[in-house]
């Protein structure tokens, strides 16, 4: 049950569970990170993998649209009294992704 106090690390934690399933469009290497933003004020990520030539992206149309999207329909969830488990399947996201980077994000508050 995610308590409507919890909501903000919930969202937190399904923005995480959807940035892990970001992956490089040259190596498919999933380690990857934020690098900022473009001028068009677009996140950019960057590849971790050294070896990898494309260095800096962004995500494609079709993952952009699909954010939103899944972004309301947990908060929809959230507030209707969903547990993290029905949430986690219904958004095909790990439950353990989510609890984890809840646990995270409680330990660290400088984030
Ligand atoms: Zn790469």
């Amino acid at each position: 049950m995610v308590h409507i106090c919890d909501l903000r690390f919930f969202l937190y934690a399904v923005d995480m569970a959807l940035y892990q399933k970001i992956h490089c469009p040259e190596c498919g290497n999933t380690d990857i990170m934020k690098a900022g933003f473009t001028a068009e004020r677009k996140q950019r990520y960057r590849c971790r993998f050294t070896e990898c030539d494309k260095s800096h992206f962004l995500l494609d149309y079709s993952y952009r649209a699909y954010l939103p999207g899944v972004k309301k329909q947990a908060v929809d969830m959230a507030i209707n009294g969903s547990g993290i488990r029905d949430t986690a399947r219904v958004l095909n996201i790990s439950r353990t992704t989510i609890l984890s980077a809840l646990k995270k994000r409680k330990k660290s508050r400088s984030g």
